[in-house]
């Protein structure tokens, strides 16, 4: 913008100086010219009248011509030059045409002006019909425009100057107020202060765009929350390629699956993060414009990938992956697998034993004193197989979360008391004893698995006890939570074992188990109770002082 006032105004200043000078030649030459035409008129006149005076024209023009600046010429009636002070009278062409002598047979007197050869010189001519009806002409050069221009060359140079440098400062000052105003608008609150009227309709269209840019900004900014909120909340990982492979977004759950939660992967390869085969056959499927998946396992970890093409107008512009952790449906599926093959075995032993004896009963193998022996052990292994069954039935509908019973309030040391109750004679015959301290607790649970709880920890207390061993029940509130503590002074659990007994079908010493009638599924159902709960479970056990198993509910 600078450049462009500084070059009108230089432009706009030349024009002035060239106007100026044309005004000036041009007025002084109007002056100069009337002023010699005057002047070469009377002194024409006045010799004119001298020579109808004097006898002999032309020694009194020579006489005369001599000493003036003037150009005299006498010319004849045919135009023959008799006399010329400035040139040789024979070498001069004839005369007559000319538009002043033409003038003069006219009129008496004819005049002309004619240019010189140089710039700014021309000659005036005055021409005087003579009483003999020769002519006199009297030619004078106008020396004097050129000369006046010579003289005040300078300081039209000097005006020149001064003008170029008025309008250079003018343009400075015009061009540096203009940009300062412009620079001091407030770009973000446009139309609060107008400097020039002329700035309004670009200002006004300033405010409308910020405008409109604040509320796309509002909108992408509430768009890309959305997006966040929902992507950044989701458990599944979630990858956007574009067509180079280069991640363009990975949401925080996809970080915590491969376990690199602070790593930022934006703009990076998809190699870089992950070089699996799972991985690039679920890229490349995508790329092609099929949705695939595949599953990769990484140490304890199992995922799965999904992989989609992003199609616009027809084309594909990049790949949506998701990443799902599946190692708890892998463990759940194994478990479940696990489980059916152990409840098959576990279901076969009784089986076989009741199967056994009924056969040698049924061949009459048996003597009749051993009957009630071998139908007892008929009866012994049934219960134990409905015992089994019974568990079965319970574990599996914890781990559906089937259960059909509804919470309501249940007294957890009203519930222990009368499970202590059930379990005294037990506890006698193998001469332990059992007591239960505590206060009445209220607790919000499905009253069955409660009992199912307390019934497990306190059989298993008295079963791996030894003779003239205690078990004791406390029901207490800590910290406003209902707490069932059963300890016992029985055999223990070895260290390596505590983790393992609240697996299914676990077992430290399976005879021992089986002796007591155990299934090995009490404490897995008693883990599942507590969990359904959202309790937890501690256990404090070493083989010379018994085991303390403590359920915060
Ligand atoms: P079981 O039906 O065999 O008792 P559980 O799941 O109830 O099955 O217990 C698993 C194993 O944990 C038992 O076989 C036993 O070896 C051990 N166990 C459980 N409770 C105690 C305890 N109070 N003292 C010692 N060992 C125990």
């Amino acid at each position: 913008m600078k450049k462009r006032i500084y070059s009108n105004v230089l432009s706009l200043s030349i024009l002035t100086i060239v106007l100026i000078v044309i005004t000036f030649v041009y007025t002084l030459n109007q002056s100069l010219r009337t002023q010699i035409k005057k002047e070469i008129q009377s002194e024409s006149e006045f010799i004119a009248a001298a020579c109808d005076l004097v006898e002999d024209t032309e020694s009194f023009l020579r006489k005369i011509g001599n000493d003036m600046e003037l150009r005299i010429t006498w010319i004849s009636r045919d135009g023959t030059i008799l006399y010329d002070n400035q040139a040789a009278e024979d070498k001069m062409e004839n005369h007559l045409l000319r538009p002043e002598i033409q003038e003069a047979i006219k009129e008496g007197t004819g005049t002309d002006i004619r240019d010189s050869k140089s710039l700014l010189l021309e000659t005036y001519y005055y021409v005087t019909q003579l009483a003999d009806g020769s002519f006199l002409r009297l030619a004078c050069e106008n020396k004097s425009v050129k000369q006046t221009f010579s003289k005040v060359f300078p300081l039209l140079l000097m005006i020149a100057a001064m003008i170029l440098f008025f309008a250079a400062l003018i343009a400075y000052r015009l061009s540096k107020s203009i940009v300062t105003v412009i620079n001091e608008i407030d770009l973000k609150k446009p139309m609060e202060n107008v400097p020039f009227h002329e700035l309004l309709p670009l200002l006004g269209r300033l405010e409308h765009q910020n405008k409109r840019v604040k509320e796309q900004m509002a909108n992408l900014l509430e768009q890309e929350r959305k997006f966040n909120t929902i992507t950044q909340n989701m458990n599944e990982g979630l990858i956007l390629l574009d067509m180079d492979l280069r991640i363009i977004f990975m949401n925080n759950s996809c970080r915590r699956l491969f376990d690199t939660p602070g790593i930022e992967y934006t703009g990076k390869r998809i190699y870089q993060f992950n070089r699996s085969e799972a991985m690039q056959d679920t890229v490349k499927a995508a790329l092609q414009g099929k949705s695939s998946s595949s599953e990769l396992k990484m140490n304890e970890k199992q995922v799965q990938f999904f992989g989609n093409p992003v199609i616009e107008e027809e084309r594909i512009t990049g790949v949506v992956l998701f990443v799902l952790d599946i190692t708890e449906k892998q463990k759940g599926e194994r478990h479940r697998k696990e489980f059916s093959a152990n409840v098959s075995h576990e279901l076969k032993t009784p089986l076989t034993s009741i199967l056994g004896y009924a056969e040698l009963m049924k061949n009459q193998m048996v003597r009749p004193d051993d009957v009630p022996v071998f139908s007892g052990k008929i009866y012994e292994e049934a219960a134990r197989l409905l015992t089994l069954v019974n568990d079965i039935i319970k574990i599996s509908r914890l781990d559906e979360k089937d259960i059909h019973q509804s919470k309501e309030l249940v007294d957890l040391y009203g519930m222990a008391k009368e499970t202590v109750q059930e379990l005294r004679q037990v506890a006698e015959k193998q001469s332990v004893q059992i007591s239960l301290e505590g206060n009445k607790v209220i607790i919000i649970a499905v009253p069955q698995m409660i009992r199912d709880l307390i019934y497990n920890l306190c059989e298993n207390a008295i079963k791996y006890n030894v003779e003239n061993g205690k078990v004791n029940v406390r029901i207490y509130e800590e910290d406003g939570h209902p707490v069932l503590c059963v300890s016992d002074t029985g055999i223990g659990i070895p260290m390596k074992y505590q983790e393992r007994i609240f697996e299914r079908f676990y077992r430290i010493d399976k005879s021992h188990s089986k002796q007591t009638g155990g299934t090995g599924l009490g404490l897995s159902i008693v883990k599942h109770v507590v969990e359904y709960q959202g309790g937890y479970i501690e256990l404090h056990s070493d083989e010379k002082g018994g085991t303390t198993i403590t359920v915060h509910l």
